[in-house]
């Protein structure tokens, strides 16, 4: 019986355990698909922080760029193509909204760099960024800029034909049917209270979804934020009149406060004076001991200028290493005192490591030197660079233009020229003029340098041919009783006449196969127009320009550039073409040998009447023969 008994109990015990066990089982089942569920959410979940994660590194990135105050173009090409990169779309761009006199019209600010633009590009034949694209009353631009709201479009084709209705349908369909977008999500930008332009994303999905309009409206805002801050930006840069470094004023401000100053001279017949400095060796500075300590010499200069400027006085940073100071009511002789204290005080400035500076000073008068500003200017300029040469560490006053002495005249220019042409002629080269200028007796330099400079151009050219140029020029000028000042203005032209070859191409100047018709149209009008480039800023030299401007003119009028005939043509740009003739004839050129003087003459002589002038042909065979 027990046994039984028994045996009930067990399969109580049994059917109990195999209760739990099943109910155990439902329960493992529920929490099992509980959490199979809530595994699904938190992947859910998950995933929303990755996605808002991005957005926020995206914006944090955004915003870091805009922080370090970079100009707004490449702010906005980050941010599209951030937006397009981590976000997946297919492409964005910021369009902006521009005027003329002929209305509205737009043009891509900025666009992701991706495929599908390159695509797009191509099939158009040419970057949509460099087009003036068609503003359009009925199109997506139009509508969204009236509601200020974000906009999606399926209507890829109708938005392109709208900002470029020359498109041809074939292209255009090959355009739409060839992207894999489907969308174009457009929002209208606005900045500080005026509407800016629009933002656009192409997406592949037909759907905005309230998230993704949230989050394209607050890129949307940092967008604006850019432009808005870069608008600001500009205005306080364009307002500024100091400068950054030395707190002296720019040259901006310099210019501005010029103008004024020349006015009240003039009313009130009273000169003012100008300081223009120049640091020395301050590329020696830099290289030996780094460019913070250049920076510490230029603002010591500053400091210095600082000090020793009464109140009325205006110092200036012009740029870079250059300095001016404009000494209202003052002649030159105060000036002078003026500046050589500024020359004392700066060379007794004791420096961290530099030790020592010193600095090469000009200064010039208005109203004594000359009453045209542009000239004062000039001549500060010429007096520094006299300083210059003359062993730095010093002051020179300027010289009025009429004493200046041809030679010097045109060794500031080639200053002028070196400092400004320096890669044409090349870096070393240039340097190395330069300091012959600086260092040398003027004269002497003078040819040697003309010398150099035409061997950049022309490598068969020969050490002292220039100045047989002159000698002979001058005879012949004095010949035809040229006056004293036009013969120094042919002087300076014959230094000067081929300095456009500066400006050639080296491949065409060496050619030793025969010239195309557009290359010898080159070679013969280029020099002539470069010439004048280089030559028009430097106001000493204004009257030698059109003497090399027509040194090419034929006497019969079969010359170029302006085919001038005869008596029209300057005396002086007569000579330098048959000395340049005679020269050509008797160096070697790549294509041809030299020939001997008497070949030359022989030469010169059959174009009398025709290239010249039969006068000046009968006064040139008598010079060379003589000297024959
Ligand atoms: P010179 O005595 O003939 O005037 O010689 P230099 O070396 O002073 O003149 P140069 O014109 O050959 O070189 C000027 C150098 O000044 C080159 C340029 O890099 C440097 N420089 C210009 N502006 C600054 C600046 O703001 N800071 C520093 N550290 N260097 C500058
Ligand atoms: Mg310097």
């Amino acid at each position: 019986m027990d046994f039984f008994k028994n045996l009930k109990d067990i399969y109580k015990k049994v059917s109990e355990v195999e209760n739990t066990i099943y109910s155990g089982k439902q329960d493992y089942l529920e929490i099992y698909e509980r959490n199979l569920q809530l595994e699904k959410e938190i992947e859910e979940r998950t995933r929303e922080l990755n996605i808002a994660n991005k957005r926020m590194l995206t914006l944090q990135h955004i915003w870091d760029m805009m922080n370090a105050s970079r100009p707004l173009q490449s702010v906005l090409e980050t941010i599209v193509n951030s937006i397009q990169g981590e976000l997946g779309y297919l492409h964005c761009n910021i369009i902006k909204k521009c005027e003329d006199e002929n209305g509205v019209y737009l043009t891509v600010l900025a666009q992701s760099n991706d495929t599908s633009i390159k695509r797009v590009d191509k099939l158009i034949k040419g970057p949509i960024q460099t087009r003036k694209l068609v503003y359009n009353d009925n199109s997506i631009y139009a509508k969204t800029a009236k509601s200020k709201q974000i906009e999606l479009t399926l209507d890829i084709g109708g938005t392109l034909k709208s900002v470029i209705p020359e498109i041809p349908d074939d292209v255009l369909k090959e355009v739409v049917d060839g992207s894999p977008s489907k969308a174009i999500i457009n929002i209208p930008l606005f900045a500080r209270g005026t509407h800016f332009g629009w933002f656009n994303v192409f997406s592949s999905r037909k759907e905005l979804t309230a998230g993704e309009t949230d989050f394209l409206n607050m890129f949307a805002q940092q967008i604006e934020m850019a432009i808005t801050i870069a608008g600001l930006f500009e205005e306080v840069k364009a307002q500024a009149v100091t400068d950054g470094l030395t707190g002296l004023y720019n040259r901006r401000y310099f210019e501005e406060y010029l103008k004024k100053e020349v006015t009240r001279a003039l009313r009130q017949k009273q000169p003012f004076s100008i300081i223009g400095l120049d640091l020395d060796h301050l590329k020696q500075i830099n290289d030996k001991f780094g460019h913070a300590y250049g920076d510490l010499a230029i603002k010591t200069v500053a400091e210095v200028l600082k000090r020793n400027a009464r109140s009325i006085d205006t110092a200036a940073r012009m740029g870079g290493e250059e300095f001016n100071v404009i000494l209202p009511g003052v002649d030159s002789k105060g000036a002078m005192i003026a500046a050589e204290r500024i020359r004392k005080a700066l060379e007794s400035e004791k420096l961290d490591t530099i030790k020592r500076i010193t600095a090469s000073i000009g200064v010039a008068t208005f109203l004594e030197h000359s009453d045209n500003i542009e000239d004062i200017l000039e001549l500060t300029d010429q007096a520094m660079y006299q300083s210059k040469r003359n062993g730095r560490n010093r002051v020179t006053l300027a010289k009025p233009i009429s004493e200046t002495s041809w030679q010097e005249i045109a060794i500031n220019t080639f200053m002028d020229i070196l400092n400004k042409h320096n890669k044409q002629i090349g870096n070393e080269i240039s340097e190395n003029i330069k300091s012959k200028l600086q260092t040398e007796v003027p004269k002497e330099a003078l040819y040697t340098v003309a010398d150099m400079l035409t061997q950049t151009y022309n490598p068969l050219h020969q050490n002292g041919v220039v100045k047989s140029k002159v000698l002979l020029a001058v005879s012949l000028a004095k010949r035809f009783d040229l006056p004293k000042d036009e013969i120094d203005k042919l002087k300076i032209a014959i230094l000067l006449y081929d300095i456009g070859n500066l400006m050639l191409p080296q491949e065409l100047l060496q050619k030793t196969t025969p010239l195309t018709d557009a290359e010898r149209q080159q070679i013969k009008e280029h020099p002539l127009i470069a010439a004048r480039e280089i030559l028009k800023p430097i106001s000493a030299v204004q009257d030698i320009i059109p003497i090399i401007e027509h040194h090419h003119e034929n006497w019969d009028g079969s010359g170029y550039p302006s085919q001038i005939a005869r008596e029209e043509i300057p005396m002086t740009s007569q000579i330098i073409l048959i000395v340049d003739a005679y020269y050509a004839l008797i160096e070697p050129r790549t294509y041809r040998a030299e020939l001997t003087p008497k070949q030359a003459v022989e030469v010169i002589k059959q174009d009398a009447g025709k290239k010249w002038n039969s006068a000046l042909v009968q006064e040139f065979v008598t010079i060379i023969d003589i000297d024959a």
